[in-house]
């Protein structure tokens, strides 16, 4: 979800990149994730933050050791411009394939105004990028010992995708799974009225519905640190927890379990009604 306050002051974000797991590393900021994966023949990143923070994303990279110019595959949760802020960057220094669910791709070109990049002007100045692929429902992606699933979960954008693979530590094979994307903000009554749009809360509840499907997922992620337990694992690590917090295989049910009361409290909210 876009906000001015972050896009004007990225330094005031900075968060330090770490290794969540195995190959996954973090290299978002205190609110938009970013995450890098090593998939010992290239790096692949899923999403790129805002705009404005290209520079604190890239020192990120630099910081846990990796080069930017080894960047293979650039993967998006959704086409909102705080997700693929340094992605044209990216593209241009490392030549990486950069990925798109094709909903999105679709909007980019007949509805760019639902990017969002204009909800940040004056500062707003970076446009939807090109992507090189288009994914959909099913789609794999696989780069050096990486396979990632794309599973489509429409709600937040048409064409939000939610990647889900396997990462490896000390002769064990962890399954993460990502919901491309939560936010409310796109199924409020005031923005269907701003743009014209609809549907959107009944493509969430299905989505929500096919991710409980997924099963066994022992790292459970979001795009926004304030989803998925992100914070709250993090400071247990920082603070020495014996065993990696974000490996924890009761995690991603009850992330789900909160989207679904947070869309049942918007569902019940007078003031949003339809
Ligand atoms: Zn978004």
């Amino acid at each position: 979800m876009p906000g001015m306050e972050h896009y004007q002051f990225p330094e005031k974000h900075i968060m330090d990149p770490f290794k969540i797991c195995g190959e996954l590393y973090y290299i978002g900021d205190d609110d938009v994730c970013a995450y890098l994966i090593d998939s010992g023949d290239g790096l692949i990143l899923i999403d790129t933050g805002y705009p404005t923070a290209q520079a604190l994303l890239m020192h990120s990279i630099y910081s846990l050791g990796f080069d930017p110019c080894n960047v293979k595959i650039i993967l998006h949760s959704h086409g909102h411009f705080d997700h693929f802020g340094c992605t044209v960057l990216l593209k241009t220094i490392s030549g990486a394939s950069a990925y798109l669910g094709w909903k999105d791709a679709k909007m980019f070109r007949e509805r760019p105004d639902l990017a969002l990049c204009d909800d940040c002007v004056p500062f707003a100045s970076q446009q939807p990028f090109e992507p090189d692929y288009e994914l959909k429902d099913g789609d794999t992606v696989s780069l050096g010992g990486i396979t990632i699933k794309v599973v489509e979960t429409p709600g937040h954008t048409e064409g939000t995708l939610s990647y889900f693979f396997d990462v490896h530590e000390n002769g064990e094979s962890y399954h993460v799974g990502l919901f491309g994307g939560v936010g409310r903000n796109t199924m409020r009554k005031s923005f269907y009225e701003q743009y014209n749009v609809s549907g959107y809360r009944e493509m969430f509840a299905d989505s929500i519905k096919r991710m409980y499907e997924q099963k066994d997922i022992d790292i459970a992620l979001g795009t926004h640190t304030v989803q998925a337990f992100f914070m709250k694992n993090r400071e247990a690590m920082l603070n020495g927890s014996e065993n990696n917090p974000f490996i924890d295989k009761t995690q991603w049910k009850a992330f789900l379990d909160h989207m679904q009361w947070k869309l049942d409290q918007l569902l019940s909210d007078p003031e949003e009604k339809l």
